[in-house]
């Protein structure tokens, strides 16, 4: 006898956890069943050296969305709402980034950084717009979709004709050529590139560079710390689902998703098998198809599709358990609580992309950072401190594979650059952990360690995230969903791509 679901969910990462809580809220019976000891997936929180822990995947929040921590009724405490950036330079002159100013540069170019981020915002908000609803299906000639297009279409109309054409015309450009035309600093144009290409395969010369920065701006680019780090943000969710109703089984990987007569039936599990008519995966699309499913059970062109998805991930993840903060030149105590960027320019960020196309390491790495025990003392001993750092760019495939030599030869590179901007940062170190891509496949089961559980290019976003065919949550084979980062919006921790499914499978259910 297996237990029956209206729902199984696979996997407990932050989307997998929104499905399920607004599937309970719809009525359903929900299943999540999680391969790891814990929910969250790349959002958790754990210890890394005693007495020292760490978001050890996502560590800040920019992109969650109100709308679906509001539909599920969740309320994340924050250490600091709205962390400010310092781009980091050698010199001590640092810029202090606090959302639309930035103290540090030219006159010219501080009055150019807040028009620019007027102009950003105006896009991100229109984008957002799209996030936060299944995109379109084209061609289907069905009359929902023709009125979702027309939707589409009357809202970018609404953003009035001067800044509709600016924004057609940003679609394929890159975010290099954007920021020479409007500013001098480079250290100003670093910190940008490096947050428009944080996360993919691509440099600020790569055309798609502008939308992958209005991406991360989508809810108003505010960058926040959630006390207890990321994993807090998925232990609120999975506490709610619970509540709802939802029954969560962490440590029960899913080893095939049972198909028969061409409709899933459920799934297998070592305790046992699970059945329902509906099953929704958090694994991302290629883990799903190939690993759950199995190839035989879709057509032959979208197994091709799912097949060439490009998801091969370029983030390396840096945590040094440290003796005491870094005495850094130009920075006061208080500073230590911001969200740090260390890319010397746009140039520098481009140059760091260019191995990674060859399978090879850059060998002056950029950074993202933070020192979450300044304003989190739960992270470590009192007096002690963490550092948490995106590192790039550090290629999944990487030319000879991930040797002890290799994983040797980057940390130290990676110690070598930070420690010239923070001078005895290596003599601090008690503890470190380095996380490549490999790693973080092998840890949170992502293929190829990617951020977005695949590339957001032009060629997977919206109407074609991941594949044509599954652009809108439902896969090619009947009771098959799909929820998780690969979807679409895309990756983050937003909690869109989780709440657009949901809606999707209710929507369905009522129009039944
Ligand atoms: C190094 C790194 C740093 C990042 N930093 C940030 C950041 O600072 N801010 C930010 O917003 N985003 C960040 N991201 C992106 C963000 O972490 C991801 O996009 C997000 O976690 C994806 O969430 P998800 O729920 O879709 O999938 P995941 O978090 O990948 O969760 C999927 C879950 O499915 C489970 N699963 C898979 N297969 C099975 C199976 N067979 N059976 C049962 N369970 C299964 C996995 O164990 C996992 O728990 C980062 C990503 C990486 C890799």
């Amino acid at each position: 006898m297996t237990e029956r679901y209206d729902a199984i969910v696979v996997g407990a990462g932050h989307n997998g956890l929104v499905c399920a809580a607004l599937l309970a809220k719809g009525g359903k019976k929900v299943l999540v069943l999680e391969a790891r000891d814990e929910v969250g997936g790349a959002a958790v929180t754990r210890s890394f050296a005693d007495g020292f822990s760490v978001s050890a995947g996502a560590h800040l929040l920019h992109q969650l969305q109100p709308k679906v921590m509001k539909a599920i009724g969740v309320h994340i405490p924050l250490t600091n709402e709205r962390m400010p950036t310092v781009a980091l330079s050698g010199s001590g002159e640092h810029l202090f980034i606090d959302e639309h100013t930035v103290a540090g540069a030219s006159d010219q170019d501080a009055e150019a950084f807040t028009e620019f981020m007027g102009w950003s915002d105006t896009f991100a908000r229109f984008l957002n717009r799209q996030l936060m609803k299944p995109p379109p299906r084209l061609g289907s000639g069905q009359r929902s979709d023709t009125l979702k297009l027309a939707r589409l279409g009357l809202d970018l109309r609404m953003l009035g004709r001067a800044d509709m054409r600016d924004f057609l015309q940003l679609i394929g450009q890159n975010i290099y050529d954007e920021l020479d035309a409007r500013f001098d600093t480079d250290l100003l144009k670093g910190a940008i590139a490096l947050d428009a290409v944080t996360g993919t395969h691509t440099g600020p010369r790569s055309p798609g560079s502008l939308v992958t920065w209005l991406y991360r701006l989508c809810t108003g680019g505010h960058v926040s710390q959630p006390v207890g780090g990321l994993g807090a943000v998925s232990k609120a969710l999975a506490d709610r689902a619970e509540a709802l109703g939802v029954t969560i089984r962490t440590g029960v990987p899913v080893d095939n998703i049972v198909v028969d007569n061409g409709r899933v039936v459920g799934v297998d599990t070592a305790a046992g098998r699970f059945s329902s008519w509906k099953v929704i995966s958090n694994a991302d699309p290629k883990t799903t198809v190939f690993g759950l499913v199995g190839a035989r059970h879709f057509e032959s062109t979208f197994v091709r599709r799912v097949h060439h998805l490009r998801s091969k991930g370029n983030v390396a993840k840096l945590h040094l358990a440290l003796d005491a903060l870094p005495d850094v030149s130009g920075l006061r105590y208080e500073d230590f609580s911001s969200r740090f960027l260390l890319a010397p320019s746009a140039d520098a960020v481009e140059r760091a992309f260019n191995p990674a196309k060859y399978g090879r390491c850059s060998s002056r790495p950029v950074f993202e950072l933070s020192f979450p025990s300044v304003s989190d003392d739960s992270c470590a001993p009192s007096g002690k401190h963490v550092m948490s750092a995106l590192v790039q760019f550090a290629p999944y495939d990487l030319e000879g594979g991930w040797t002890d030599v290799a994983r040797a030869d980057f940390h130290d590179g990676a110690l070598a650059a930070l420690d010239e901007v923070m001078p005895g940062l290596r003599d601090l170190v008690l503890h470190s952990e380095l996380l490549t891509p490999v790693d973080l496949e092998a840890e949170f089961g992502m293929s190829g360690g990617h951020w977005h559980h695949g590339e957001l290019g032009l060629d997977q976003f919206m109407f074609v995230r991941p594949v044509a065919g599954a652009a809108q949550y439902r896969m090619p084979l009947d009771g098959l969903y799909l929820c998780g980062a690969g979807t679409h919006p895309g990756g983050g921790v937003t909690g869109a791509p989780g709440y657009n499914a949901a809606q999707v499978i209710l929507e369905r259910e009522r129009s039944r």
